[in-house]
């Protein structure tokens, strides 16, 4: 098996099911038996692959996390409740009171949230910096760092920095590079060949099928010494490359609890399959729409990293083999022309989502980062008249039909 659709159908089972299902079925239920005390206490110290209670792992969930683990080139990956689950696990799992991540203020809202306002408190520095200077990066890593953390397409700036650059500079710390990749997914971004440690993803977007189910998922890329690690070199003595899963498994996802339920994993292994053809179509549908909007007289600026006018097209071309995934940025003249556009479209969806089967707007200002001051959006790359498009796999024609209706006088 080559090829990333191949691969994302038949996944790799661990085991035959009994009746021969042909789909790994919906385990519902908490606890698993085992033949012997001694069975129950090798799973429980993480020395036999088995399940126990379904908090800390599950037979439909590891289906999932195994496809992706093919998908992925991963050495391991553990699936969760959230996006958010992901990013916060990992971080809980890498830094501590009186540590610092590296970071930028482009980042989804609600992970820069976790980090100013649930993080901070706990005693976790952040640093902003810009991911697209790398020589800035550098300065700001010190000996207490204990992460970089950058999104792949920041959103909604849609900016991307060039991540070997940004690995080759973690590298040269030893700290690791840990990827949010939700905006492109393993399909069309593979982060290990680009030097990323750690990748996040949130399965509620592109993964789970058409917005079907809320999921996360950490893939430990497993090219990051832990032994190095001042949070896990000593169970890397012992558990060598899965350090990292090994500290999430046998105690913080563990105690966290924030785990995948079998029936979105279920739900999201049936997305993956058909993953790469969504993902095609609504790349596509992107860029006709980008060019559209980019020539209409109404729009002062279109924000596409597949448009020669990005100033990313370049290193998203070369980083994304030329795709640039379902999300772009445009602005009117005022935030009252994006309220009135909005308000216009019949079939475009008015709902904060991304990576839906369904063509969604939002306006990001007055949503997603409402709780921000004026000024702090701004440096956010956040502005009043920018509008987010979140493209789906409807007919293209019917979408920039919508557009248009969008820009008819009142
Ligand atoms: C949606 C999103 C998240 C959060 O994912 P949830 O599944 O909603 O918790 C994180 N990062 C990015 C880039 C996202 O788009």
């Amino acid at each position: 098996m080559k090829g990333f659709t191949t691969k994302a159908v038949h996944g790799a089972s661990l085991k035959k099911d009994v009746h021969g299902s042909l789909r790994m079925p919906v385990y519902d239920s908490v606890a698993f038996e085992h033949e012997s005390a001694r069975s129950i206490q090798l799973t429980f110290e993480g020395k036999k692959p088995a399940h126990a209670y379904s908090r800390i792992s599950n037979p439909t969930v590891e289906d999932f996390e195994q496809r992706l683990r093919l998908l992925s080139g991963g050495t391991a990956v553990l699936a969760v409740a959230s996006g958010m689950a992901a990013i916060s696990n990992t971080i809980l799992a890498l830094a501590e009171t009186g540590t610092n991540i590296v970071t930028t203020r482009y980042l989804f809202g609600n992970t820069l949230s976790l980090f100013e306002k649930t993080l901070k408190p706990w005693g976790l520095e952040v640093k902003y910096v810009s991911m697209t200077d790398p020589d800035e990066v550098d300065s700001a890593i010190d000996a207490n760092t204990r992460a970089v953390f950058v999104e792949s397409i920041t959103n909604p700036q849609l900016e991307v920095a060039d991540c070997s650059q940004l690995s080759v500079v973690s590298k040269k710390h030893g700290v690791p590079l840990v990827m949010d990749n939700t905006l492109l997914t393993p399909y069309l971004f593979n982060t290990k060949k680009a030097g990323v440690n750690i990748e996040v993803l949130s399965s509620t977007k592109y993964i789970s099928g058409g917005a079907t189910s809320v999921g996360g998922v950490i893939i430990d890329n497993g090219n990051f010494a832990w032994y190095k690690s001042p949070r896990l070199g000593n169970l890397a003595k012992k558990t060598g490359q899965m350090a990292f899963i090994a500290a999430l498994r046998q105690e913080i996802y563990r105690n966290v609890g924030a785990c995948m339920s079998p029936h979105n994993a279920y739900l999201q292994s049936l997305g993956l399959e058909t993953m790469s053809l969504r993902i095609e179509k609504s790349c596509a549908n992107t860029m006709q729409l980008a060019k559209f909007l980019e020539q209409h007289a109404k729009v002062k600026a279109v924000h596409y990293p597949g448009l020669p006018s990005s100033p990313y097209f370049a290193i998203a071309g070369k980083q994304f083999n030329n795709k640039y995934g379902g999300l772009l940025t445009f602005d009117l003249e005022s935030r009252e022309a994006c309220f009135a556009f909005i308000d216009r479209l019949q079939l475009i969806r008015r709902a904060t989502n991304l990576n839906d089967n369904k063509t969604l707007i939002l306006h990001p200002a007055s949503t997603i980062f409402t709780e921000y001051s004026e000024e702090e959006k701004l440096a956010m790359g956040v502005r009043p008249t920018m509008l987010r498009l979140a493209v789906g796999i409807e007919d293209h024609e019917d979408l920039l039909e919508d557009l248009e209706r969008g820009f008819e006088p009142l």
